[in-house]
């Protein structure tokens, strides 16, 4: 069970938690009609008077993009507005995560996204490690990820979750920790929540936008740091034997952060992982404010 935070926005209102309530009717739980976002926060630690969010610019953007699908207007500013009121009313004092979500919350039956009453609502909870520093293993899915052009894949649309959870579960009632998906066209697309990425011969590779990934934000911080530490980044296909000899591969995600791949099925990668510990420490110097470089990408918002 998580710690959440104790106070939630729900229905255009800012409510204890346990308050934040829908019915069993609600259209959105019968159809997967909801689209969301996740963000990480957590106290400065140069300053304890001050909470740190990671790019919440670019999250606010691509939640009203999600939105736009579900056919609900949803401006970024509208968003950014509510998160940092949500930030102050409930002070976190350690690493959180943040959860907006848009959904249809009609009671009633029929697929749709008109004619339907929507809302935005958001909650957080206290999160550390969402999988091992150490590294994990990694199962290749039978399931693969879904196509574009049968769902909006450029947005997080909490139907599509089915498959990463039949994948992960998959994963881990195997032995494995995490599941790698292949897409229609057989290449590497992510993980069940991250995008993945490759290092050969000191170089960075990672399945570009064609190849059915969620546009992650981590994914796009890790190739911009890692530009900026010139290290050569490639977005092409990668095939699933390349993951195999690949020299080191990681995953990434807001939730994940940089987590190392141990192991995929049975191919062993070396301890050793000089470029994923790199791109790891800068991206945990941004997070935390330590990095002059990328300070634009740290939302610091007063608590009082
Ligand atoms: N792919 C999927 C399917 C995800 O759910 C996530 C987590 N949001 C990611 C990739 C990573 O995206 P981000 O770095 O923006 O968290």
């Amino acid at each position: 069970m998580h710690n959440f935070l104790p106070i939630a926005y729900f229905r255009n209102q800012f409510v204890p938690f346990a308050e934040a309530n829908v019915s069993i009717a609600t259209h959105a739980l019968h159809y997967g009609t909801g689209a969301f976002g996740g963000m990480r926060g957590l106290p400065d630690p140069q300053n304890p008077g001050q909470i740190l969010l990671f790019r919440l610019d670019r999250h606010s953007q691509r939640l009203s993009q999600s939105a736009r699908f579900m056919h609900y207007d949803l401006p970024p500013d509208k968003i950014q507005q509510v998160i940092i009121d949500f930030v102050k009313k409930n002070s976190p004092t350690t690493s959180f995560y943040i959860r907006p979500f848009v959904y249809t919350s009609d009671l009633g039956i029929s697929p749709r996204l008109h004619s339907v009453e929507k809302d935005f609502f958001v909650y957080g909870l206290e999160l550390g490690d969402y999988l091992s520093p150490e590294g994990v293993s990694c199962r290749i899915s039978s399931w693969h990820r879904q196509e574009d052009r049968s769902l909006p894949l450029r947005g997080k649309i909490s139907g599509a979750y089915i498959t990463s959870s039949l994948a992960k579960t998959e994963a881990v009632e195997s032995g494995f920790d995490e599941a790698i998906l292949l897409n229609s066209q057989g290449k590497v697309s992510e993980a069940s929540g991250m995008n993945i990425f490759i290092v050969r011969n000191g170089k960075l590779i990672t399945p570009g936008f064609d190849q059915d990934i969620l546009e992650g934000i981590t994914r796009d911080s890790v190739i911009t740091v890692a530009r900026s530490l010139g290290i050569e980044v490639i977005e092409r296909p990668v095939d699933k034997s390349e993951l195999f000899i690949a020299d080191e591969v990681f995953l990434s995600g807001t939730a994940a952060r940089v987590t190392p791949v141990r192991r995929v099925e049975n191919y062993e990668y070396s301890p050793q992982r000089p470029v994923t510990d790199q791109l790891r420490d800068k991206l945990t110097a941004i997070t935390e404010n330590r990095d002059p470089e990328f300070r634009d990408w740290v939302f610091a918002i007063p608590l009082n």
